[in-house]
Formats: C-alpha cells, sequence, structure tokens
C-alpha cells in the first residue's frame, strides 16, 4: 500500500518542530468563557460565568426546528438565509419599533452564523490593515479579536465607572473618531459586561460624533429584547442620518434561550451588507437551514412569540434582582444591570485586589464561577476588579449561587 507513513520515532514524524502559525492568531487561547465553563465543570461549582440560559426556549421553537429537519430542510440556505427568515426579521424588528425597516429584497438583512459571524465579517469587509476600530472599553471579547484578524487595530474609549453604572465619554469619543484612520464604531448596547443600556441623548450624542467623522457603526444589539425597569431599547440606526451608515446585529439565541443554534442577522443599507455578504460568503457560506426555517416560524407566530419574550424579560429582572440583592448581602458592592444577562461586583469589597485571584478562589470559597471582567478590558489602566456574574439561570441555581456567596462572604468579613 502506498501513502502509508510508518513512524521511526525519531520525531520526524508527527511534529512540526520550529513551526508557528500566523501571528494573527497567536496568543489566542481559549476564550475566558470556555475557560470559566471548564473551571465550572472540574470544581462542580455553579457555572455565573458563561453567559448561556440554564433552559430551553419556546416548546414551539424546539418543535419547528425537529419539524424542519424531519421534513427535509437540510440542505444549503441561500447565503444570504432563509428569505422568509429575512422577512421576518425585517417585519419582526418594524413590529418592536427597533429603528427603520429594512427592505430584504432589496438586499437588506443578512442571516449570519450567530452575532460573531456578522461582527466578524462587517470587521472584514470594511478595516483594511492600519485602520482604526473604535469601541467602548470594557467590550465583548470576539471585538479585539475580529479587529486583529483583519490586521485592523482596536482603540478602547473607556466607559468609566460612574457610581452604580458606567458613562460615556463623548469628548473621549469625538478624540478617537478625529484620527484619520478610525472607520468604524462598533457600539453594543445592552452592554456586555457592564449592563449599561444606552439612553437616547447617550445615542444622539455617539450619532453625531459618527457623523461628523464620517464613521460606520456597526452595533450589536443581541440583547435588545432584555432591557429592564421599564427602559426601553433603542438603536442608533433609528437617529437622523443614522440609517445610511449604520448595520445593527442581533441574534436568535439570546432573544429565545437557544444560544447553541448560533442563529443571528445583520440589517442595513445595501451599500453595507453587500460587502459583509462578501465576506460572510467565504467564512460560512450558509449555516443551519432547519434552524433558520425554525426562528422563522417563530417569528412569524406574532403575538405568541411576542408573550414569550415578554416572560422572559420579566423573568430575567426578577433574577437579577435576586442574585444583585444576594451579592449584596455577601457583601459584594454591585453595579446597576440595565439589560442583558450580566451584574458585576466590585472584587475589592472582599480584599481582594485583582479580579483573577478573586474568580480563581470563589469555586473553592462559595462554589460559584464568576468571570473576571479584566477579559474585557483593553485599556491600560482599566479597573482590575470587577467580576462578572451571569443571572439567566434558574432561580433555584441563582439562589444556591447566592447562599454560598453569603456564607463566604460572612466567613471573609465582608458586610
Ligand atoms: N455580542 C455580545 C455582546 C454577546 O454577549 C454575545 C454572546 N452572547 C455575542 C455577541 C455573540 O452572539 P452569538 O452567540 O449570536 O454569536
Ligand atoms: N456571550 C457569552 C458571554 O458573554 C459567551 C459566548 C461565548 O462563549 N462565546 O458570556
Amino acid at each position: 500500500m502506498t501513502g502509508v507513513v510508518t513512524d521511526p520515532g525519531d520525531g520526524s514524524v508527527g511534529g512540526l518542530g520550529e513551526w508557528q502559525p500566523a501571528p494573527r492568531v497567536r496568543g489566542f487561547g481559549p476564550s475566558v468563557f470556555s475557560e470559566m465553563t471548564g473551571l465550572a465543570q472540574r470544581t462542580g461549582a455553579i457555572n455565573l460565568g458563561q453567559g448561556f440560559p440554564d433552559t430551553d426556549g419556546p416548546d414551539a421553537l424546539l418543535k419547528f426546528a425537529t419539524d424542519a429537519i424531519g421534513s427535509g430542510r437540510n440542505q444549503y440556505p441561500p447565503a444570504p438565509g432563509l428569505p422568509e427568515l429575512r422577512a421576518g426579521v425585517a417585519d419582526h424588528r418594524a413590529r418592536h419599533g427597533f429603528g427603520p425597516r429594512y427592505r430584504p429584497e432589496d438586499g437588506e438583512v443578512v442571516i449570519t452564523t450567530g452575532a460573531t459571524e456578522a461582527i466578524a465579517a462587517a470587521v472584514l469587509a470594511y478595516c483594511d490593515r492600519g485602520d482604526r476600530l473604535l469601541a467602548f472599553d470594557p467590550c465583548y471579547d470576539s471585538y479585539a479579536a475580529v479587529a486583529r484578524l483583519a490586521g485592523a487595530e482596536l482603540a478602547a474609549v473607556p466607559l468609566a465607572v460612574d457610581g452604580d453604572g458606567f458613562a460615556l465619554d463623548v469628548d473621549a469619543l469625538r478624540t478617537a473618531a478625529a484620527s484619520a484612520r478610525a472607520r468604524v464604531l462598533l457600539l453594543n448596547t445592552p452592554h456586555n459586561p457592564t449592563g449599561k443600556v444606552f439612553t437616547r441623548s447617550e445615542l444622539d450624542a455617539i450619532a453625531s460624533v459618527c457623523r461628523e467623522s464620517g464613521l460606520v457603526v456597526v452595533t450589536d444589539e443581541v440583547y435588545e429584547h432584555l432591557v429592564y425597569d421599564g427602559r426601553v431599547h433603542e438603536t442608533i440606526a433609528g437617529l437622523p442620518g443614522m440609517r445610511e451608515r449604520t448595520v445593527v446585529i442581533s441574534s436568535a439565541g439570546k432573544t429565545f434561550s437557544v444560544t447553541g443554534w448560533k442563529v443571528g442577522w445583520a440589517c442595513g443599507p445595501a451599500q453595507l451588507i453587500t460587502p459583509l455578504l462578501s465576506a460572510k460568503q467565504f467564512l460560512t457560506f450558509g449555516s443551519g437551514t432547519p434552524l433558520q426555517d425554525a426562528v422563522a416560524r417563530v417569528l412569524a407566530s406574532g403575538a405568541d412569540c411576542d408573550a414569550w419574550i415578554h416572560g422572559l424579560r420579566s423573568s430575567l429582572q426578577q433574577r437579577r434582582d435576586l442574585l444583585r440583592a444576594g451579592l449584596e448581602r455577601a457583601g459584594l458592592r454591585t453595579f446597576r444591570a440595565e439589560g442583558g444577562y450580566f451584574v458585576q461586583a466590585d472584587v475589592r469589597s472582599w480584599g481582594y485586589e485583582d479580579d483573577v485571584t478573586f474568580c480563581r478562589d470563589l469555586p473553592g470559597r462559595a462554589g460559584v464561577v464568576a468571570v473576571p471582567s479584566s477579559a474585557f478590558y483593553q485599556g491600560r489602566d482599566a479597573p482590575r476588579w470587577l467580576a462578572r456574574f451571569a443571572f439567566c439561570k434558574r432561580e433555584e441555581v441563582l439562589r444556591k449561587a447566592v447562599a454560598g456567596l453569603e456564607a463566604a462572604g460572612g466567613g471573609r468579613g465582608g458586610n
């Protein structure tokens, strides 16, 4: 037989010696989420690290998916996504008052493999080597990584701690946007990890900087439905002069508690969506036909779909209250979580100086896993004393976590 290699055992087969991968991926270890989920699995601690719900999405959605698989919807979708899903996304956004109406028939909506792929395709399509991608600091971990894959540079504009929240610094944004290399602002509201929901007046200020400096805005709104205490989600795409320069990204993962499905989308003017699709078609081409079919059907169910989302939002708000109050009782100062899945706590309340040590100790001390928020920060002067806890878990799980935290906080002499 030809082609069979027998290893002579001298290291000449099976190893690449000094070989190195391309610099663009060097230093990309497993993400902080994989690391923290691994820690929870090894220690048996409660995983309040990685943001995924521990309950399923709507029964109807799950059934739509199995029906689609059973009825042969198992071949490639069109690269831009199933037409019925693209139309469903546009209708759903319009029904919820999420910014301008998009026309899928004119190439304004594309379905992606989660929001992650939409973000990556946008950055690859809009940023060249040496360009600057602006983002608020802290930011979701994939932003800096895709900037690097594109050869671009992430310019981080601090969101400073302000009481129990995080404040926009418009002047700092304006200064960063003034660089001739600045091309894109990658915005995120509701924001991960801070839980900040940008207000209309903050978005007005950001929009005016973007218009003045000619920036394109990519806005990651995966938590658009998950805003609390009567807040209303606003998208920058709906502000005057912004439709033509903005791509809005969202995903079924958060809205329907199916983070593993990775069905996302991007909406914007064809001038921005066409190049995004050009990049996307060579990343994945298309994905998950039966899952796209199922999401299209659930969106088309209108009132049922909206009732489910409404229930999720109010239950998450209660679970946020439960976790935040528990963290406070455990002696940890917490921050407002206006939207999304997470609440942050100040680890200095327990005498820690850095979040990594706190998170490393936490499984042993409290039986809980959290994420060190320094993983989301780019700036040198960024706080290293925040830990992020996910509240998208069942109430009994959160109660158990809180009991562990309170016991540990008491032991440490917390408040
Ligand atoms: N953006 C933000 C802010 C997120 O928190 C996440 C992960 N939940 C994503 C994007 C990725 O979304 P998806 O799982 O749809 O790729
Ligand atoms: N978005 C999730 C979080 O912030 C994690 C997603 C992932 O693991 N890539 O926890």
